[in-house]
């Protein structure tokens, strides 16, 4: 008791992370984590524009994820499925606007209850939210070019790795991200924050000294922005596969048995509700965090909550620069097809209802989510969501180093 009164007068720059063996494991691999070499693979992603599935800088983008993947020593494997969609009736359609949830830009008078998306609700500041759809709108002719082919219908391919466990390979976590996007811009934030996080992850975990008793998938889904199409497709063609072994006797599992599935959906901004005049604060904001969500409806949801907060955990005790808080309120990303089988959570800049559905990040599905946009205390807070999720997974599976 007396040590923490002594350590707590100290001033914030004084004090050392709780203290931790002197040779942990999970410090140095998260010690491989970098900010040029995630800042440098979101670039890389925003040379594919907007990467809108049913395209070919799609298809293109997924050709140069799955060679990156290859680069870092992680064997691939792809999913293929078909989208197609209703043709649009007029009007705006999913992906367009229209929807009844959508917040009008406006204060929330004390007193009344406005929900969000996932069982949120709006407080404060809200603004209109929507997907823009005007080239015209871009105003970067080279990026309008490159993300001028529009979609089309049909065949579609995403592609994961796997790091195989030693001791527990038919057990594994999924680790997933969508790398697709649309309005215009480069989708650098929606998602090009999270597939970089989990690429980054792929890279640490593939090096020939790290070992894990049980396996890592890691994922980059596709169709996300049409409804989770992608991961749909994933658990509809696998889900019963879990836990065989084939062929039998090999030791071998072409799909571990499901532990938990964690998603990475925009990572990069927090720069909190809009000014009453409607506009929005530049800078990041002081008190910037990670938020971990679980959705408390889910039929597994008290394991999803543990599984948060053993997160938030790994976040007090590795992540550098920024907090993470957990709220029960996960919606619209590709851990939802996931949350009545196994525990899921989504880590994300803001909450997906409360925040980001209320029109809090100007940049989502907006021409200006471009990488020029962010700054490095932007993408410093996707570093510190990839610190926490490399923790906490490399605790679930044992992670060491030969
Ligand atoms: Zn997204």
């Amino acid at each position: 008791m007396g040590l923490a009164v002594a350590f707590a007068t100290l001033p914030l720059s004084a004090q050392q992370p709780p203290s931790a063996p002197a040779n942990d494991p999970i410090r140095t691999l998260v010690g491989r984590l970098d900010l040029d070499k995630y800042k440098a693979t979101i670039k890389g992603l925003t040379a594919f524009g907007d990467r809108r599935q049913g395209t070919t800088r799609n298809s293109k983008a997924v050709d140069w994820i799955e060679a990156q993947l290859k680069s870092y020593g992680c064997p691939t494997e792809r999913i293929r499925y078909e989208y197609n969609p209703e043709p649009p009736s007029g009007g705006a359609g999913r992906g367009g606007q229209g929807g009844a949830q959508k917040p009008p830009d406006a204060i929330i008078a004390s007193g009344e209850v406005r929900s969000g998306p996932g069982g949120s609700r709006y407080r404060g500041t809200t603004r209109r939210t929507g997907v823009n759809s005007d080239a015209n709108a871009q105003p970067d002719e080279k990026l309008r070019e490159l993300n001028r082919e529009p979609t089309k219908p049909g065949a579609r391919e995403e592609v994961y790795c796997t790091k195989v466990g030693t001791t527990r390979p038919d057990e594994m976590y999924i680790v997933g991200a969508h790398m697709d996007g649309h309005g215009w811009g480069e989708a650098a934030n929606d998602n090009g924050s999270g597939t970089a996080l989990v690429m980054e992850l792929a890279r640490i975990f593939s090096m020939p000294d790290v070992q894990t008793e049980r396996t890592i998938r890691l994922a980059l889904w596709n169709n996300e922005e049409t409804g989770l199409n992608g991961a749909r497709a994933y658990v509809d063609q696998r889900a019963a596969l879990q836990g065989k072994e084939n062929p039998p006797g090999s030791g071998r599992y072409p799909e571990p048995k499901w532990l938990g599935m964690i998603q990475h959906d925009m990572m990069m901004w927090d720069h909190g509700m809009p000014r009453a005049d409607g506009t929005w604060n530049p800078e990041q904001r002081p008190e910037a965090d990670v938020n971990i969500e679980f959705q408390s409806t889910a039929k597994r949801a008290d394991e999803a909550m543990k599984l948060a907060f053993l997160f938030r955990e790994a976040n007090e005790k590795y992540a550098t620069d920024y907090p993470a808080a957990v709220g029960p309120h996960m919606t619209n990303t590709d851990s939802t097809p996931f949350m009545d089988i196994v525990p899921a959570i989504s880590l994300r800049e803001n909450e997906r209802g409360m925040h980001t559905g209320a029109g809090w990040n100007p940049t989502w599905h907006q021409p200006i989510d471009v990488f020029a946009t962010f700054s490095d205390k932007d993408f410093r807070l996707g570093l510190n969501a990839a610190q926490t999720t490399l923790s906490g997974v490399a605790q679930l599976t044992n992670a060491r180093l030969k």
